[in-house]
């Protein structure tokens, strides 16, 4: 096992995978930007080091800074959290190539999924059911682009295949929109992701996001954790999960899991892995594989009582997974919030100074958090400052933990979103189960 590992990332998932290698009584290097100097993991380090000023190019996305604080300090690996350069096929070839290893699956894996466009390609013909579509390269004709809408069916959407984050999408309902949309898309990709390729499918009117979580080694022994219902989103981005889904049959899902480890042994793909669906009318339809831990991560070990970031580092030192499929057994439900530091109203951004926090507690409570009171929300990254994630034996008891843990929660100095948290604790659709991904946005519409 290694010795020492090099945590590339910041924040509560730097925390987390922190706490992992701890317990494995693994040394922890953290590398940091000049703001984050006296973030909790960094002071919970053994060793750290400033790798740049704020803008993330210079320090958590500057590679040649990261790997050579890898060389100074003697680590043996890199995990990268997730953001930043998790799924920077380029990060992931010049650890490998420096002598280091990279925490999560090989390069070329990566760069065979960071493409939606090839990643969609290639579970085509892994026979993964996937959004109906135009899967190839858009010519530059306009009335090859009109055809090509016109038998997809409107409403269709045009995605970036570097796209990440929800952005670079964009819903077209009628002919006359579509030429234009493509070549806006096309340059907005190209300023935001730098690739201006783009891809035409169906847009689903009222799916919802499910997603597998699967774990494989280095020796084609695979399996996958159950799924997460990511339906509850803003803008295209998650703010609640939970595991299971209900009200879908355990057998589709297990068909749905089976092919993904199939697909996963037949492209040779190692360590964690989200393949993330849309699901409509008891269908699934493949969106995109995340080749990195997820943020949602903490509801599957709940109900299956493994440690991932563990796992991942266990494959990464080319151990075997300790599981079968049979051993997964999958208990109770879980729920996760994701608190941002943003208006409740206007989800505007609110950093700032965190005069008072309180953390709540108690039985199947979990919190992922790296604020303190003191801590200065910056700007400049994300703005989740913690996620509060409650198991339950039922779904019931998983919610009422919840309840219980937003109403203990204290945070002063900033605004965040818990107030939305317990508005949507007590709604009956919530309560009900199965809302879809436009659910949120309608629910805030009418207020
Ligand atoms: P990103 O990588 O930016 O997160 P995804 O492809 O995973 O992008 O899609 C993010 C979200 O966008 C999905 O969870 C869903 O809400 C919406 N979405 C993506 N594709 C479609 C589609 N074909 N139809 C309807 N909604 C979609």
């Amino acid at each position: 096992m290694f010795k020492k590992i090099l945590i590339a990332n910041r924040g509560e998932i730097a925390l987390r995978i922190q706490r992992t290698c701890q317990e494995m009584g693994i040394k922890t290097v953290v590398v940091h930007s000049e703001i984050d100097r006296n973030t909790k993991c960094v002071k919970l380090a053994d060793e750290s080091i400033c790798i740049g000023s704020n803008k993330p190019i210079f320090s958590y996305m500057n590679i040649p800074a990261i790997i050579s604080a890898a060389e100074i300090t003697n680590s043996e690996a890199i995990h990268p959290g997730y953001g930043f350069l998790s799924e920077n096929s380029n990060f992931a070839e010049c650890i490998e190539k420096s002598g280091f290893i990279f925490i999560g699956p090989n390069y070329k894996s990566i760069r065979m999924m960071s493409n939606k466009l090839s990643a969609k390609q290639i579970m085509n013909e892994m026979n993964i059911p996937c959004v109906p579509g135009y899967n190839k390269k858009l010519s530059k004709n306009p009335q090859e682009i009109i055809n090509i809408a016109r038998t997809i069916g409107y409403p269709v959407i045009i995605k970036s295949s570097g796209g990440a984050g929800g952005r670079g999408m964009r819903v077209i309902y009628n002919e006359n929109d579509i030429v234009n949309a493509v070549n806006i898309t096309k340059s907005e990709s190209e300023s935001t992701f730098g690739n201006s390729e783009v891809y035409i499918e169906k847009y689903l009117k009222n799916p919802r996001h499910i997603e597998i979580q699967i774990l494989c080694d280095k020796y084609k022994n695979a399996i996958w954790l159950g799924e997460r219902d990511c339906s509850m989103q803003r803008r295209n981005q998650k703010i609640i999960e939970e595991a299971p889904a209900i009200g879908i049959s355990r057998k589709i899902i297990e068909k749905i899991g089976e092919l993904c480890i199939n697909a996963c042994k037949k492209i040779n793909y190692y360590n964690a892995g989200t393949f993330e669906f849309l699901y409509e009318n008891e269908n699934f339809y493949f969106i995109e594989m995340n080749t990195r831990i997820q943020v949602e991560h903490p509801v599957t070990e709940f109900i299956t009582g493994i440690d991932i970031v563990k796992e991942q580092i266990r494959i990464a030192a080319g151990k075997k997974l300790k599981y079968n499929q049979k051993d997964i057994k999958f208990k109770g439900h879980a729920i996760e919030c994701r608190i941002n530091a943003e208006d409740p109203l206007n989800f505007i951004p609110s950093p700032g100074y965190i005069k008072n926090w309180h953390s709540p507690g108690g039985a199947g409570i979990r919190i992922d958090s790296h604020i303190y009171s003191g801590y200065h929300v910056p700007s400049i990254y994300d703005s989740m400052i913690a996620k509060i994630i409650t198991h339950g034996l039922t779904r019931e008891q998983a919610i009422c933990r919840m309840k219980i843990a937003l109403s203990e929660i204290i945070i002063e100095g900033i605004n965040t979103n818990i107030s939305l948290h317990k508005k949507i604790m007590i709604d009956d659709n919530f309560i009900k189960g199965g809302i879809n991904i436009n659910y949120l946005e309608q629910t805030l519409s009418k207020n």
